[in-house]
């Protein structure tokens, strides 16, 4: 008859938790969409201050070379048990572990309760020993919760993003989104607007990872920027604006990263070794000996080989009478040979200075027809847009997209 005998001290203790408990769900709801994302908002108790018996956890991590019996022994888990582990699982569903896992041990008192494999965040065992023994894979659900973020830039994009609470990753990726159309270094001003709706992936109240992003839109300069994030049917994941148009373009302007211009398309240049005017119609990026080069846009390899002054040049033939040529090439991606189908960003080539160059530096040239177009300056084709079929789709997303917004500005007024 303990259990009656209750002290005032720890009513009052009850009540007062309770009265936070209530406090802090209440806080909860009103902000259910719009709390902070780095803050996890954790309701759990304590258990182990209130049942000191259950208090016993050792973890163990999983050394290269380890296996089960050698970890059981070690953690002390009683032979007949580990036997019965063994025995029950007949799926080996065991045999999958691996240098890194992290296992749990979970005791009552000294009495084994359980043994937690975690494979990753979402993935893990649990390998039951308190009445009957079970073994069972267990895939914690994810949560997406969305977020709205909405921002002013003051001093660049990056800052200002990030004083909104919008995640390192998805300020990388919004930039991404809008780099065809927009220089997040050269072209933001003062003034410009971002507006975005993000998730991130929850399990059990525990931050996973930061989701994708739904919804951009970005006014920079007084132009509207916008990008819905949409499944085509033949595309897979694709961002497309208001109109159903691909936020991307058929084409990279640059071929390659980590490389700065080093000659200009320039009809009436002085040819650097010839020493008379030369007509320079391609862009030069110097970049380093072997710096990866990518295939401008989707293609089927037209050229692969040496061409005098060009020395090592890949030629890739584009729908819509396009072509694009990468010269003084170092060396070719292995095996690359005339037919190829290409994808754009696949790596072809590797940077050189083969053929007539005066250091080292990728050569591009980009032609329409006969015509070799300015690579910096031409107006590039968009990327496929999205499957006529599916437009009703997407609007409706679309509208949802700007309802959320809507209510996000709303709720920032009240
Ligand atoms: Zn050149």
């Amino acid at each position: 008859m303990i259990g009656f005998t209750k002290s005032p001290n720890k009513i009052i203790m009850i009540v007062f938790f309770g009265l936070i408990s209530f406090i802090l769900l209440t806080y909860i709801d009103t902000k259910t969409n719009y709390y902070e994302p780095e803050e996890n908002v954790l309701i759990s108790e304590n258990l182990s201050e209130r049942l000191p018996n259950i208090n016993n956890k050792i973890i163990h991590k999983v050394n290269e070379g380890e296996n089960l019996s050698v970890i059981f022994e070690d953690k002390k888990v009683p032979l007949n048990t580990a036997y019965k582990i063994f025995n029950y699982d007949k799926d080996n569903v065991l045999s999958g572990i691996q240098p890194n896992d992290l296992m749990e041990f979970n005791y009552l008192g000294d009495k084994l309760q359980s043994i937690e494999i975690i494979k990753d965040e979402v993935n893990s065992i649990l390998i039951s020993t308190s009445k009957e023994i079970s073994v069972k894979k267990i895939k914690k659900d994810i949560q997406k919760i969305k977020y709205i973020r909405k921002g002013v830039i003051d001093e660049s994009f990056y800052k200002d993003a990030l004083k909104v609470g919008i995640p390192d990753s998805i300020i990388m990726d919004f930039a991404y989104i809008f780099s065809w159309d927009v220089d997040f270094i050269f072209d933001i001003r003062k003034g410009d607007t971002f507006s975005i709706i993000f998730e991130i992936e929850y399990s059990d109240g525990a931050k996973i990872s930061n989701g994708d992003i739904i919804f951009a839109q970005f006014v920079n300069k007084n132009k509207t920027y916008v990008a819905q994030r949409f499944y085509d049917d033949d595309q897979g994941k694709q961002y497309f604006n208001e109109s159903g148009d691909n936020v991307k373009k058929a084409f990279l302007r640059a071929p390659l990263d980590f490389a700065y211009i080093s000659s200009h398309f320039n009809p009436n240049r002085m040819h650097p070794i010839l020493h008379r005017i030369k007509a320079h119609n391609g862009v030069d990026y110097a970049a380093k000996r072997n710096t990866p080069v990518k295939a401008s846009g989707d293609g089927t390899i037209s050229f692969v080989g040496r061409k005098s002054g060009y020395g090592r040049t890949v030629e890739i033939k584009h729908g819509g009478n396009i072509k694009t040529l990468y010269a003084h090439l170092e060396n070719f991606k292995p095996k690359l040979k005339v037919g190829d189908k290409v994808s754009q960003g696949e790596v072809i080539a590797f940077v050189g200075d083969s053929g007539q160059a005066t250091g080292t530096h990728l050569h591009f040239e980009f032609w329409q027809g006969l015509i070799r177009s300015d690579p910096v300056k031409v107006k590039l084709p968009s990327a496929k847009a999205i499957n006529s079929s599916q437009l009703n789709e997407f609007n409706n997303l679309l509208t949802l997209s700007y309802k959320s917004l809507n209510e996000y500005n709303l709720f920032l007024n009240e």
